[in-house]
């Protein structure tokens, strides 16, 4: 073991303070990461408050992990010490279920080990996360990340880039398609900017009127304040898709109300409570409401690669690790545009 340094919650009502623990030793298959840029997503937040339950302590948050490869096991064949890699929100998986042989490691029914708030395939050891010096991490959940773009706005890719690339790509939405996102935050100014690229007309849908100016800066085509009666109107039975990527509770039935006949609505974001949802905001129209979680390995390479090649990174802050806590408070304000990056230099 190797002991390495981090920030962590030591429970649920701590905030998170620099920790010293151990990580394994680089294994045959094993590439050690030294991380450069970490990303905050607002699950960070719900898991070292315990909001969604059994959450783990001590615990270093982090699955937006960037940086460079430091030292690779004997048996390690497609990275090299030197180059840029990244982790997101898994480390490993059963990789013999259904699920794993497709790819999709997110939907793992053998129980996948996540980046943090987790336990290794042993089912004991605990994972911890980026907010650290580095990470080790079996080749196959390492990604390979380009050298053309800025990595600090790459960092965000790993989880609010996949968890909205994901879906766009499921139900194949591009061209032809009318598609509003709810929210915009981390995970809605993602969906916007993918869904542009894949060419669908998009719609931002806020509650907030002063994110009109941004909305249209990301590239959504048209803007419509939800709180605003009126403004709603132009857009009921409009759409093929909504992604709906907010996490406070909100009326599923008013957005339901929104898609055209067969339209579908994604929901990528967790409210903390149950949603009521009348089956006849259902029936009528022949509508569908959907969940997509983050992504598998193979489709997160793919979305990657695809953000190299066409240009597309994160809108991010860099702070200091000493100021976590506050870009939390901040967060929960939705004071950020649109996501906060660690410079884990200041680790
Ligand atoms: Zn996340
Ligand atoms: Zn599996």
């Amino acid at each position: 073991m190797t002991e390495t340094k981090g920030y962590a919650a030591q429970d649920a009502k701590t905030s998170l303070a620099p920790w010293n623990f151990q990580r394994r030793e680089v294994g045959p298959h094993d590439v050690q990461i030294d991380i450069l840029y970490c990303g905050v997503c607002h699950s960070d937040l719900h898991q070292i408050h315990d909001e969604w339950g059994g959450s783990i302590f001590p615990m270093v948050p982090g699955h937006e992990i960037i940086g460079r490869v430091s030292k690779i096991g004997t048996q390690v064949k497609n990275f090299k010490v030197g180059e840029l890699a990244g982790v997101g929100c898994l480390v490993d998986s059963c990789r013999e279920c259904e699920n794993c042989k497709h790819g999709l490691e997110q939907y793992c029914t053998g129980g996948q080990s996540y980046t943090y708030n987790s336990y290794e395939q042993d089912k004991k050891t605990i994972t911890y996360g980026g907010y650290s010096k580095f990470i080790v991490t079996h080749e196959d959940f390492v990604l390979h990340i380009s050298e053309k773009l800025p990595i600090k706005g790459v960092a965000p890719l790993l989880c609010a880039g996949i968890t909205t690339y994901s879906p766009l790509r499921h139900w194949k939405i591009g061209k032809g398609h009318k598609v509003g996102v709810l929210g915009l935050g981390g995970l809605g100014h993602m969906a916007v900017k993918f869904a542009v690229a894949f060419g669908a007309e998009v719609t931002m849908l806020s509650t907030s009127a002063s994110k009109e100016k941004d909305a249209k800066k990301l590239g959504a085509h048209k803007f419509v304040l939800t709180s605003d009666a009126e403004s709603l109107k132009t857009v009921k039975g409009y759409f093929d898709f909504i992604v709906d990527t907010v996490s406070a509770p909100h009326d599923y039935n008013l957005y339901l109300s929104l898609l055209k006949t067969d339209g579908i609505q994604i929901c990528v974001g967790v409210p903390p409570t149950p949603a009521q949802i009348f089956g006849f905001s259902l029936l009528a129209g022949r509508k569908s409401l959907a969940g997509s979680s983050i992504g598998g390995l193979p489709e997160t390479q793919e979305m990657l690669d695809y953000c190299a090649e066409h240009n597309i990174i994160s809108d991010v802050e860099i702070i200091n690790i000493k100021d976590i806590n506050s870009a939390y408070e901040r967060m929960l304000k939705g004071d950020v545009r649109y996501r906060f990056v660690i410079d884990m230099a200041t680790l």
